[in-house]
């Protein structure tokens, strides 16, 4: 089938939540994506930070094969063993004890809000109301655009979900002064990505741990984006010295395949019982021998200090190419290997249209930020192709 024939047919029939260019990819070969039309795009978005070790990782592609051979999927009504695995992996590389397993994103992100509201209802005594943050992104069911802080995500679909205040990232006095009796949990991103990637502050973070330890909420960190290696340390929290009470997880865990975690402290837990929540596919056997592979490759010797080296490189150029053209670009913001440069001249859109016609594939967040988002196995030269070629963009604009 040739390109504009899957995109006649996408158009006819697929539900058009998406604007998407005009090309079809077809395979992909490490950093590298390639459309029918035999054109090589270097990816600086990696499926959304889903693909860590890019396209065609063998040891992805062996925890897939073997396990599809011996146990595809039975529910979670039996014990099975690579998901057993997997949550003590999580479990010992983690702040957590126990972990919950679901399918994607907002359903790990729902589980969280669920958890929280049963915590707070039944241990805390009849709290139930969060606090999340403005410009913030949980995800696109109702629980999750409820507590999202951009109304953009809300418009046509009221009534969202009752009980959800909505304070200034990295303002820790806006945050106090929503605090009530009823408050059970403050929700926030240690890293706000989609919104537009703005790093939260020590102070920030540090003060809501002791915020909620004070009043006796919980903490709740979204990592879906951030975490499994992506800010140069497995969990971006690690960089804080602050533990959550919930962090969920997604993206990058499955290597490519759909999965969510929603991982917490005993005490939460404690709060959760038999028949409370479920998911028919969670952790299913093939996703999860994926994950173990993933996390056994992200704690391998030396990659996280790689990343961190390379997201540090990226940085460093950017902040020159900042400096060279501060007409055009205003800031440079992230950590380790999710960067975004604040475009003011034009659109993001642009800019990507810009780097398309040379190949190279990004994404733009917020209102104003071209993102780079590249999997965790890019090398130096490939962070600098993609730094010369917007400083190439730039110049011509
Ligand atoms: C992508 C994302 C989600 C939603 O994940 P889905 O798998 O698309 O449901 C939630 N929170 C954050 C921080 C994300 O980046």
């Amino acid at each position: 089938m040739k390109t504009d024939k899957v995109i006649e047919l996408d158009s006819q029939y697929i539900l058009q939540t998406y604007g998407r260019p005009g090309f079809v990819l077809e395979r992909g070969n490490g950093v590298y994506l390639f459309d029918l039309d035999g054109n090589r795009y270097l990816d600086f978005v990696s499926g959304l930070a889903v693909n860590a070790f890019g396209y065609g990782d063998y040891d992805v592609l062996k925890a897939i094969e073997e396990q599809a051979g011996q146990l595809m999927h039975v529910s979670n009504l039996y014990h099975t063993l690579p998901s057993t695995r997997l949550a003590r992996t999580l479990v010992e590389g983690s702040f957590a004890d126990r972990v919950f397993f679901c399918n994607s994103g907002t359903e790990a992100w729902e589980a969280a809000l669920k958890f929280s509201r049963k915590w707070g209802n039944t241990v805390a005594g009849g709290k139930n109301r969060f606090i999340s943050m403005n410009n913030s992104f949980h995800g696109r069911t109702i629980g999750s655009i409820s507590t999202t802080g951009q109304p953009k995500y809300h418009q046509g679909f009221e009534p969202l979900l009752p009980g959800v205040d909505f304070a200034d990232f990295n303002d820790l006095a806006s945050v106090e002064a929503l605090v009530t009796d009823e408050t059970c949990a403050v929700l926030v991103e240690p890293i706000q990505a989609e919104g537009g990637i703005h790093v939260g502050t020590d102070e920030f973070l540090q003060g809501l741990r002791k915020l909620c330890d004070d009043k006796g909420m919980l903490l709740v960190f979204d990592e879906i984006q951030v975490g499994m290696g992506r800010t140069g340390s497995m969990w971006a929290y690690q960089q804080y010295g602050v533990e959550p009470d919930i962090m969920t997880l997604a993206k990058a865990l499955g290597g490519g395949l759909p999965i969510g975690a929603t991982l917490m402290k005993q005490h939460v837990a404690d709060a959760i019982k038999p028949g409370d929540h479920a998911a028919t596919f969670g952790a299913n056997p093939v996703v999860a021998n994926v994950a173990l592979t993933v996390m056994d490759k992200l704690q391998a010797d030396g990659l996280l200090d790689d990343i961190a080296a390379k997201g540090e490189h990226l940085r460093n150029r950017l902040e020159k190419l900042q400096q060279r053209w501060p007409e055009q670009i205003s800031e440079i913001r992230g950590r380790g290997l999710i960067q975004g440069a604040v475009v003011t001249d034009r659109a993001p859109a642009d800019y990507l249209t810009a780097f398309r016609a040379r190949d190279i594939l990004v994404a733009p967040c917020g209102t104003d930020v071209v993102r780079f988002l590249p999997p965790l196995v890019v090398e130096k030269d490939q962070i600098d192709e993609v730094v010369d070629v917007f400083d190439e963009i730039l110049r011509q604009s």
